[in-house]
């Protein structure tokens, strides 16, 4: 499931406010490097912006500090993960497919995944699973495993579902 980035293959950043937690691990999964903290005071979330050279993902019409960002964020106008995730398909081209050629990140932690051996994986997820996979990825943080199941599979659907409403408003 993980393919190595390719050389010429622009890096997007993102940062996401405190609203944004849900969007910001659909992001991660998508493969794109998404901070997000649930406690972010307006100015350390500009700051983090600019320093990191991240584009700001907002709720907040009204975001103080603003001007500081020089047009590097967007105004998210949804209130549901699939509704935001078309603005930012339409916006800013982002790719929705699972099979993308990114690394997949972990949605808690924002690390890149790394691949983990069928033995290693096998103590850390249900004994189902283990028998059913052959191929696992794991965060070297939080050390979550994941793997291509039926909650992928879930994602997937919703994921082309929001693709092909994508395809219904282009003008
Ligand atoms: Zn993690």
């Amino acid at each position: 499931m993980n393919r190595p980035r390719q050389p010429n293959e622009p890096v997007v950043r993102f940062i996401a406010d405190a609203m944004l937690g849900r969007l910001a691990r659909w992001l991660r999964i998508l493969g794109y490097d998404t901070a997000y903290e649930k406690v972010i005071t307006d100015e350390a979330l500009v700051e983090q912006a600019v320093r990191e050279d991240r584009w700001l993902l907002t709720r907040d019409q009204n975001l103080a500090l603003r001007r500081l960002l020089r047009g590097r964020h967007t105004l998210i106008r949804s209130d549901d993960v699939e509704g935001q995730l078309h603005q930012l398909h339409r916006d800013l081209k982002i790719d929705l497919n699972l099979t993308h050629q990114r690394a997949y990140r972990c949605a808690d932690c924002n690390v890149t995944l790394t691949a983990s051996s069928h033995d290693d994986a096998a103590s850390l997820v249900p004994p189902f699973v283990a028998e059913q996979y052959r191929a696992f990825l794991q965060c070297p943080h939080c050390r979550r495993v994941y793997w291509p199941g039926t909650h992928w599979q879930d994602l997937d659907r919703r994921l082309t579902a929001v693709r092909a409403r994508s395809l219904d408003t282009q003008p």
